[in-house]
């Protein structure tokens, strides 16, 4: 089931853009990534992500960068990280860089000292229970904690509002400081969050094209606040697609046991078989053969979604 709605949480729609959200330099190539974290397999939500997003770049004539998100550094592992990439291979998704965040601590302790530096950071010693709807109210931020064994957040500056447009999804408007507040950066374990790196990430491998799920449509404009903070000045192209659900509405998601597509691929499941059932799944009107390949699946994707 393709659920074509947008997810508008916490975000109201306007008619302006504050930041450019489209490359001037038109003889540069855009780049785009995906980025899936090796805390297990790969599912049908990540191979129609995959899809979704070479389609778009196919499209913008951008490049391909994987990026294995495994910032969480207790819940990643190498196999998963190894079989997610004989998965890619399988299915045909080609890539021209890559990386692996947990081989980029400098470049995140590079970013932190900056912010560290021009105040932009601080201790925070509060539970779970004690931030209400996921909005952060400051407690901790005049009470000089010490970073060690407590979280540390992000100091929001005076200007909180971020405007910003998505390719399919239309332009958003967002007040950081009401919607959720003062960030967290780093763990109380010591290890980067997603928000954190992956903004880094992006500014420092040069992305600017952001195809990803629409269940990240309300990170957004924390990212946008954050990039600009450490001095970003071109922002990427952002598209959210949907997602591909379970029957009952929700998020197909490996926590909940989605099976993952790399036992389909040692038992020697043809990969176009299994394209054709996800994309069967996410384009339900299209005439769908049993068997297609992925650039007969990038190609139908453009024809459903022109
Ligand atoms: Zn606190």
């Amino acid at each position: 089931m393709y659920e074509k709605k947008c997810i508008k949480k916490r975000s109201i729609f306007v008619h302006e853009t504050k930041f450019h959200t489209t490359i001037t330099n038109n003889h540069l190539r855009m780049k785009t990534r995906f980025a899936p974290s090796p805390t297990g397999y790969l599912h049908r939500g990540h191979v129609w992500s995959a899809l979704c997003t070479a389609a778009v770049a196919k499209a913008k004539n951008a490049s391909m960068h994987l990026r294995l998100e495994d910032h969480d550094t207790l819940r990643c592992t190498p196999h998963f990280a190894d079989e997610i990439r004989r998965d890619l291979e399988w299915l045909g998704f080609a890539w021209s860089s890559e990386s692996v965040q947990s081989e980029r601590a400098e470049i995140y302790q590079h970013h932190f000292n900056e912010l560290l530096q021009r105040n932009f950071l601080f201790g925070c010693s509060c539970t779970r229970s004690q931030i209400r709807n996921g909005i952060y109210a400051g407690n901790c931020r005049n009470l000089h904690l010490p970073f060690e064994k407590n979280t540390v957040r992000f100091r929001l500056p005076e200007q909180t509002l971020i405007r910003w447009h998505d390719e399919r999804c239309g332009d958003f408007e967002e007040d950081v400081a009401t919607s959720c507040g003062d960030f967290v950066l780093r763990d109380r374990n010591g290890m980067w969050t997603y928000q954190f790196a992956v903004v880094v990430d992006d500014w420092e491998e040069n992305i600017d094209l952001i195809v990803r799920g629409e269940d990240l449509l309300s990170s957004t404009a924390r990212q946008l606040l954050l990039a600009s903070t450490l001095g970003r000045k071109k922002m990427p192209t952002f598209l959210h697609h949907g997602l591909l659900l379970e029957v009952d509405g929700n998020k197909l998601s490996k926590r909940d046991g989605a099976a993952g597509i790399c036992a389909e691929r040692k038992a020697g499941v043809s990969p176009k078989k299994l394209l054709a059932e996800v994309c069967r799944e996410a384009m339900p009107n299209a005439d769908i053969p049993q068997e297609i390949s992925w650039s007969e699946a990038i190609n139908l994707y453009q024809l459903y979604f022109p």
